[in-house]
């Protein structure tokens, strides 16, 4: 009877705790008295739980804040160097990653080209380049708390890569292979996933309840913030939007159909439409020469912005969002192909679905991707602390 009862009670003051640390991030700087008063929970309990934050280095006090009356109060804020957090955007030829802290800023950032594709040979120049991003973390109470990873592929709920069509790989058990390396928590996501989750947290879609995140690279693929929750659909693989049929007749696509969107609205579709009228450059080349005002470029990645368009119009009628968000490299082609892409939504969604829809481009560029793996690790970090 005892037992059940003690248990029962460190239940109700590890959700009062959470409760607690959640006002604080939420609200801070703030007092006590404040976060009794927005928890519902009473002074002595708060007090007990704040003692108990202060204790294991997640809050600290920062001086007084204005009186309502009596004394003045202590304010209290989180302390988001307690610990830190690795992302990686593990690219199909390059890889990039942070160290950040709690609330991700970062204290580190590394890049190099990849240009392994086995994942053994992946593996051997992950380890040390996580290695590296770790070793700069300065010593903190949790230490670094996790590891979150973003990939170009479908990803399983044991965070291994199912299928990552331009590595070639097929069952990667990532999650696997990185805990064992380093004994630490590692999530493994799609990179459309963890680029909406980095542009919700810290980039332009920072408030949004609901928006789509259109990660245009090679590829097209999307993920889908939805009532503020990542939507992974019933298997974890939601968001294949890339493959929206787009041409009843039109070219076959790897994926066995024919006429998908990232066909027609891709760097991939750029960059072949482009080889056809003789001009062989990559992505950089293209930009530069519609920078200089070459006309024929500009009118490519119009005709580009023309068929993403397409596709988000379907997007905005599928989903009613409050926000569409294009992000990864052709994101870099906001100035050319903005127009095109905001008259064809408009010509092609329906009218009440874009009125209250904004068409946004990635705040944080090439880095949405690695930001959301960071943020996917803190993000788990606090979830084992309310279940711990
Ligand atoms: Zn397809």
């Amino acid at each position: 009877m005892t037992k059940t009862t003690t248990g029962d009670q460190a239940l109700i003051k590890r959700i009062n705790t959470a409760i607690v640390l959640e006002a604080i991030l939420r609200e801070e700087p703030l007092s006590r008295a404040k976060i009794s008063e927005v928890t519902g929970l009473n002074k002595a309990t708060v007090s007990s739980l704040v003692q108990d934050l202060i204790d294991n280095q997640l809050v600290r006090e920062i001086g007084t804040g204005v009186s309502s009356g009596g004394r003045k109060p202590v304010m209290l804020e989180f302390i988001s160097t307690a610990g830190y957090s690795v992302g990686i955007d593990l690219g199909v030829n390059y890889l990039r990653g942070v160290l950040t802290d709690l609330r991700g800023a970062v204290v580190a950032e590394r890049r190099e080209p990849l240009s392994a594709s086995d994942p053994d040979d992946v593996f051997n120049v992950l380890r040390p380049f996580i290695r590296s991003l770790i070793s700069e973390a300065p010593d903190s109470p949790f230490g670094v708390v996790g590891i979150g990873v973003g990939v170009p592929g479908l990803v399983d709920s044991s965070g291994s890569v199912l299928y990552a069509p331009n590595m070639n790989w097929r069952e990667v058990p990532l999650k696997d292979a990185l805990s064992r390396t380093f004994g630490i928590p590692v999530l493994i996501d799609n990179e459309a996933n963890v680029g909406a989750l980095g542009e919700r947290t810290f980039g332009s879609g920072r408030g949004v309840s609901n928006m789509v995140y259109v990660s245009v690279g090679i590829g097209i693929g999307t993920g889908l913030i939805l009532q503020r929750t990542l939507y992974k659909g019933s298997s974890g693989f939601s968001g294949e939007l890339g493959h929206l049929s787009v041409e009843a007749h039109g070219k076959p696509c790897r994926c066995g159909n024919r006429g998908c969107w990232e066909l027609y609205a891709s760097e991939q579709a750029l960059l072949e439409q482009a080889r056809e009228l003789g001009f062989p450059g990559d992505l950089d080349e293209l930009l530069a020469a519609a920078e200089a005002g070459d006309e024929k470029v500009r009118m490519l990645l119009a005709g580009i912005g023309e068929y993403l368009g397409v596709g988000i119009a379907n997007i905005v009628n599928i989903f009613n969002p409050d926000a569409v968000i294009i992000g990864n490299r052709m994101s870099r082609a906001q100035p050319w192909i903005e127009d095109a892409v905001g008259k064809t939504l408009e010509e092609r969604a329906l009218n009440f679905h874009l009125r209250g829809v904004q068409l946004l481009f990635a705040e944080l560029g090439g880095r949405s991707a690695v930001m959301g793996a960071a943020e996917l690790s803190i993000a788990a970090f606090f979830d084992r602390l309310k279940a711990s």
